[in-house]
């Protein structure tokens, strides 16, 4: 039976003939006509092949809304504007840091016209696409020099590569650390052909522990910052002055991996001192990286900061070259890095400060709004309350700090709080939100302006049950 409905589907040809389905070629090319009437024959298929056949009947009325529905879905992106709820700031997987309007101007600025991005305008000659972040970057943190590349990661792999390949390069057995999507610092030193000499144990490491490791092969100490994990007990670790001062002695080079990259203390907003890149380099360190799209809240970017000479030596390393950045990356950082001259301008600004510093005052006044319209809704058929919760910084950045925020929680009838949240997450706006307690919640921290409207109107429009 399944064979005879499987034989009798029309053909693709058959289904163009079909006057009212031809007039989608009025509008639409047709190989995209095409291709949404083999997707939908293909789905129409599988009906046949699952529990449903025994109902089927081909009809071509609704195969037609089918197509139609097939050849919107075509139009749309892959990639779109999703709403965070969840409370994660760095949400690695929804796109780690928003970026602050004037990087996202700047970005349409230089990028649909032509740019200086390796002219110098004042002689007339070729220039360098880092001399447009290089000052800034040296002004915020009191470093000598800078490079930006690719990410993080391929900032710690072009470091590693440049000045230890062949070499030795010591690193605390503490600090071997693991960042999510397999980054993991000896795969890396393997891969920029470095080899590792690992010191001290899991929990403690002395500065004799390296001093005892250096050998005439020893061309850089390494410390890497526990960015996603803490150790508390019986700990120790050497302090960046101390590492700085073994390598003077020794006339070798220590680099700090930083990751997260903090350039302001958030120490007076509730939340834990993260060491800063301006501590690092005042401390001695002489090479620093960490990424442009976690603390810093600008577009994806691995920043090296420090001495003249080993910034040379980089940008001089063919690596450099495979691991640029593009225009659009200048124009984003630049923007963004220009905010941060004026420090709390940057809070205001840069929607990641702005989030990790809300205060729980202003998170109940949106919580409030939301609860609002969500019961403005006629014949709604859900409860909603708000209640205390804590977000999370996120993107592997101080993973145990808890910041207290408002939730708002929705109760919907005859729907699971599993269902719900597929719902939303598969909305033509997508919502991301999170389940606690066996109920959905939507964290106020993360929500960017509009997304209150978005959650509303899915409310207002959801058949949900
Ligand atoms: C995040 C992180 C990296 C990788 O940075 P990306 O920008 O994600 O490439 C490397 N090292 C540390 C310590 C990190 O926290």
């Amino acid at each position: 039976m399944k064979k005879e409905l499987l034989r009798k589907l029309p053909s693709v040809d058959s289904i163009l003939k079909d006057s009212k389905t031809a007039g989608f070629l009025k509008e639409r090319s047709r190989p995209i006509v095409v291709e949404a009437i083999r997707t939908a024959l293909d789905k129409e298929r599988e009906l046949i092949k699952g529990s449903e056949a025994r109902i089927y009947r081909f009809n071509i009325g609704e195969f037609r809304k089918k197509v139609e529905t097939e050849i919107e879905k075509s139009g749309k992106l892959s990639m779109a504007r999703v709403v965070n709820a969840t409370g994660v700031i760095l949400h690695t997987n929804l796109g780690r840091a928003p970026l602050p309007v004037s990087a996202l101007k700047n970005l349409i600025e230089v990028s649909t016209a032509y740019a200086n991005l390796e002219f110098d305008l004042e002689k007339g000659e070729r220039g360098e696409r880092y001399s447009h972040l290089e000052p800034l970057l040296c002004r915020l943190t009191g470093s000598e020099a800078a490079l930006v590349v690719n990410n993080n990661a391929a900032a710690v792999l072009l470091v590693l590569n440049t000045l230890a390949e062949g070499k030795e390069v010591i690193v605390s057995r503490g600090e071997l650390v693991e960042i999510g999507g397999s980054f993991r610092i000896p795969d890396v030193m393997r891969k920029s052909a470095a080899s590792l000499v690992e010191v001290g144990t899991t929990n403690r490491t002395h500065l004799n522990d390296y001093e005892a490791a250096m050998t005439p092969e020893t061309s850089l100490i390494m410390k890497v910052h526990r960015s996603n994990f803490d150790m508390v007990g019986f700990t120790a670790d050497v302090p960046i002055q101390d590492l700085a001062k073994l390598g003077k002695e020794n006339n070798i080079p220590v680099m700090n991996d930083l990751g997260s990259g903090s350039l302001v203390d958030l120490s007076g907003y509730g939340i834990k001192r993260e060491p800063t890149v301006q501590d690092s380099v005042a401390g001695g360190i002489d090479v620093i990286t960490f990424s442009g799209d976690k603390l810093l809240g600008g577009p994806q970017a691995g920043i090296i900061v420090g001495k003249k000479e080993i910034i040379a030596a980089i940008k001089k390393n063919p690596l450099t070259r495979a691991l640029r950045i593009d225009k659009l990356t200048v124009a984003a950082l630049e923007a963004t890095l220009k905010v941060y001259m004026d420090e709390l301008k940057a809070f205001h600004e840069i929607p990641v400060l702005r989030m990790l510093t809300l205060q729980v005052a202003d998170l109940a006044k949106t919580a409030r709004r939301l609860l609002k319209g969500l019961r403005g809704i006629p014949g709604g058929r859900f409860e909603v309350s708000i209640r205390d919760g804590f977000s999370q910084v996120g993107g592997g950045a101080m993973p145990l700090q808890e910041i207290p925020t408002k939730l708002v929680v929705i109760k919907a009838k005859g729907i699971s709080p599993n269902r719900l949240e597929k719902k939303l997450r598969t909305n033509s706006n997508a919502i991301v939100a999170r389940i606690e307690q066996d109920e959905v919640v939507f964290d106020m921290r993360t929500l960017i302006e509009g997304d209150i409207e978005i959650i509303t109107r899915f409310f207002k429009g959801a058949s949900i049950g």
